[in-house]
């Protein structure tokens, strides 16, 4: 067995550092369910101003926030239209149907992104026998288009298409903070072209739990009655927001390094055998590559990758995805790039066998 594990999973496989646990540890606390908890409302101001909205809330989950959000836009019967591959019509159980009565209607991006051509017509017409176009969902950075930043031009575009024609705007913004990182647009300048935004503090920020919905107080004043509702009313968790607080005071600049690390590993692959990086660039923090058939089924290179001490997903049969975050070290990926490209060249040369019975993630 290797001596030591590095777990490219995801950026969510993070445990709090030391001086995130001792401003937890520190943390004042109260009962934000029946008034406020001080740490919270710490949060949840410090967000509303790096967000540039009027308000914010703490939540559980990024799910949470997004459904959060869909319910403050949406009526029972409304439609949203997002991306194909985007987090909130696939990863979220259909939840928006589930919980809300929403109907989505997806439109396929390059990586995620989409363009104004693309939306034109898909509002539909006032009419009895049809669902409302009400609003339109994006996703910063795009997570299936592999951690893809959405071209600020062509965002403000639809956005501003979206408004003019009646529809309300919302960001998931899971990874927002990579994005800023990576383009240097500040996060308010994103922000404003969406009525709400959700953030997670429990990704590349480094945070243990949660996530921030930001919008107008009157969004957010409605997002806290439907938080409630969903059971996200939670009580003395200014000890989790503590770590989400820190998280936005510390981590953010630093995302940078996750970006260097995650070219680092994209040109391992790159010169690997049976490997291709797909899609062929990385902008952020994630890594996603095919896996040649010849070479094993993505979930059995995997697999093979995991006994070799390097720990990812395999997100379809032919495809695997690697997240950089802020417990992977330079020396780390250097090591995780040198393993994945000697056992590509083993397994091509036939010196060893890739792993059965790997798993899709
Ligand atoms: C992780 C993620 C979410 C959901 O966050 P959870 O906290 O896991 O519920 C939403 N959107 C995107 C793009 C994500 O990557």
């Amino acid at each position: 067995m290797p001596q030591e594990t590095i777990d490219l999973r995801s950026d969510t496989v993070t445990v709090p550092s030391l001086g995130m646990r001792a401003a937890i540890a520190e943390a004042p606390l109260g009962d934000d369910v029946i008034d406020t908890d001080p740490t919270i409302a710490a949060l949840e101001e410090f967000a509303a101003n790096l967000l540039g909205k009027e308000a914010s809330i703490f939540m559980p989950s990024g799910t949470m926030t997004n459904q959060i959000a869909l319910r403050v836009h949406c009526l029972p019967g409304d439609e949203f239209l997002c991306e194909e591959n985007c987090h909130i019509f696939n990863y979220e159980q259909g939840a928006f149907a589930q919980l809300s009565g929403l109907v989505g209607r997806t439109v396929r991006g390059e990586y995620g992104v989409l363009s104004l051509a693309q939306l034109e017509g898909r509002i539909r017409p006032e009419n009895d026998h049809l669902t409302r176009t009400r609003l339109l969902c994006l996703e910063n950075t795009h997570n299936r288009g592999g951690g893809r930043v959405l071209p600020y031009e062509g965002l403000t575009e639809m956005c501003g298409w979206a408004h003019e024609n009646g529809l309300a705007t919302h960001l998931d913004g899971a990874r927002l903070m990579n994005a800023v990182v990576a383009t240097e647009i500040p996060a308010a300048q994103w922000c404003q072209h969406f009525d709400t935004v959700s953030l997670c503090l429990s990704k590349g920020l480094g945070a243990p739990v949660g996530s921030i919905l930001a919008g107008t107080q009157e969004k957010i004043t409605l997002a806290r009655r439907h938080r409630k509702l969903f059971g996200g009313g939670m009580r003395q968790a200014g000890v989790i927001a503590a770590g989400g607080l820190y998280a936005l005071q510390h981590n953010i600049e630093r995302l940078a390094e996750d970006h260097q690390n995650a070219l680092v590993l994209a040109n391992a692959v790159r010169a690997a055998e049976g490997l291709r990086l797909e899609p062929p660039r990385v902008d952020t923090n994630m890594v996603l590559f095919r896996v040649a058939q010849w070479l094993a089924t993505a979930p059995d290179f995997a697999a093979s990758l995991e006994s070799h001490g390097v720990r990812c997903l395999a997100i379809c049969p032919e495809q695997i995805r690697l997240v950089t975050h802020l417990d992977v070290s330079r020396e780390q990926v250097e090591r995780a790039g040198e393993i994945i490209v000697t056992l590509a060249e083993k397994i091509s040369q036939g010196e060893v066998k890739a792993a059965t019975g790997g798993e899709l993630y």
